[in-house]
């Protein structure tokens, strides 16, 4: 009698364990804003918007002062986002335009050899959702519910209409695809999609989940409520005026997110980042970067430099920043190793675990040198140092921490770090696969218009 109620109480006690650790794999909430310049939140300086929610998740967790995407374009920067990998260590270089003479369309997506971090999740036992834009692929084989998503609500495209969707539309009006319901008439989308994370979190409050909320504000088409426009009419310029309204409203649906996450009792075992998926298009948004310079598709940091919050109660340290440079890579590392994820040869990341860095447990940092690339440009950073190399000009060397906008070239007066660096710019380069499509050619001559544009470097009031 009595070992059979040692046996049942040793038995209770696995079993209790194994609840409680499989209750421990903490959730893991990705917030993606589509092309939101570095200078576009009050966390950041902005004086014209006010985003409460985003600087709070800041405020309650931590704030990268230099967290950087893979690309300055969106489908490559996303593709380094959920695989842990450089874009351009497997072809995927550019934004999916246009079908190439030579090129074949089956191709056209994220390439199948990756994995996605919602795939190694979900085979950790996680459930999956994409809410809003992938932009990895069109064909059937590289729909998100093949790579990895058990839910998905949104488009496979670049971006949306704001407010319509027709039943045989296409691009910016496609229909919303789902495939847990007959998807809702679209209001305002930045509001449908925090309402489809908010009954995600619900739904699944009680299994681990990742979810990808993917938004495509504050992208173009310049799309806002009269309401919310009506928040900015002190700003003239009609463009900049609906961008302020688009982020305001992002904002709010961002603390739709966090409030669910609360009031659901997750906190402490949620962790949320936030990001956007490359820097503000100054010239077609109206978005600020400021103080850095430059804009999306180019890799001045005001292309690639982005907010990058971390939260997690409890867990991650509440207000504080963390300095030395990161990488949206980064992510699916991160996620992989506290999710239990075991690290074999079949496991790639280029990008690191961030925990032991943040918490102090590796007194190192996380990344000696980051690398970029798009079409016509080649970036490397080290240190402080970053050289850019494009192809009308001699490379340009600048020493971000006395230089955060990128204003004093000093190249010639480093020519030995200059060479050292161009060198080893060039090796990374060259060992890399060839793109398996190609950018439109019109990026490569507008490139150069872009490096010669002059910015705002300072916020306007
Ligand atoms: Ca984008």
């Amino acid at each position: 009698m009595k070992s059979i109620i040692f046996l049942l109480v040793l038995f209770l006690a696995t079993n209790l364990t194994f609840a409680q650790n499989e209750q421990q794999k903490p959730n893991f909430i990705l917030v993606v804003a589509d092309d939101l310049g570095f200078g576009d939140l009050s966390l950041n300086g902005s004086k014209q918007i006010s985003t409460p929610n985003i600087d709070k998740l800041a405020a309650e967790g931590m704030n990268f002062t230099q967290g950087y995407v893979s690309a300055p374009v969106c489908s490559p920067s996303r593709a380094g986002l959920l695989t842990g990998r450089y874009g351009v260590s497997f072809g995927h270089d550019n934004n999916l335009g246009g079908n190439q003479p030579g090129f074949d369309p089956q191709y056209l997506g994220l390439p199948l050899t990756e994995t996605t971090i919602a795939t190694r999740l979900r085979n950790l036992g996680y459930v999956t959702g994409l809410i809003g834009k992938w932009h990895l692929g069109y064909e059937p084989q590289f729909h998100p519910l093949k790579r990895g998503f058990d839910e998905f609500w949104g488009y496979t495209g670049g971006g949306h209409d704001y407010f319509d969707s027709k039943p045989d539309g296409k691009g910016y009006k496609a229909p919303i695809e789902c495939n847990y319901k007959t998807p809702q008439k679209i209001t305002y989308i930045t509001d449908d999609k925090g309402d489809e994370c908010v009954d995600f979190i619900k739904r699944h409050k009680n299994e681990p989940f990742f979810l990808f909320a993917s938004f495509n504000a504050p992208h173009a088409p310049m799309q806002a409520t009269e309401a919310d426009l009506e928040l900015f009419k002190n700003i003239k310029n009609k463009k900049r005026q609906t961008y302020c309204a688009m982020v305001y409203r992002l904002d709010i649906n961002v603390g739709k997110i966090m409030e669910t996450v609360k009031k659901e009792g997750l906190l402490e075992n949620t962790i949320i980042v936030f990001i956007s998926d490359n820097g503000g298009p100054v010239d077609t948004n109206g978005s600020i970067n400021a103080p850095l310079n430059g804009q999306k598709g180019i890799l001045l940091d005001g292309g690639i430099r982005v907010p990058f919050i971390m939260n997690w109660k409890g867990k991650i340290p509440a207000g504080t920043t963390y300095e030395n440079p990161v990488i949206s890579l980064d992510f699916a590392a991160t996620f992989f190793n506290l999710a239990g994820g075991k690290q074999t040869d079949k496991v790639k990341f280029e990008g690191v675990d961030l925990m032991p860095f943040i918490l102090d447990k590796n007194a190192g940092i996380p990344h000696e040198i980051l690398h970029w690339r798009f079409t016509i440009s080649a970036a490397i950073r080290e240190g402080d140092w970053k050289l850019i190399r494009l192809p009308d000009r001699l490379p340009m060397l600048y020493n971000l921490s006395e230089d955060i906008s990128e204003q004093n070239d000093v190249a010639m007066q480093n020519i030995d770090r200059t060479k050292t660096m161009l060198k080893s710019l060039g090796i990374w380069d060259v060992h890399l696969p060839h793109p398996v499509f190609l950018e439109g050619a019109v990026w490569k001559a507008r490139q150069l218009n872009l490096y010669d544009k002059k910015y705002p470097l300072v916020q306007p009031n």
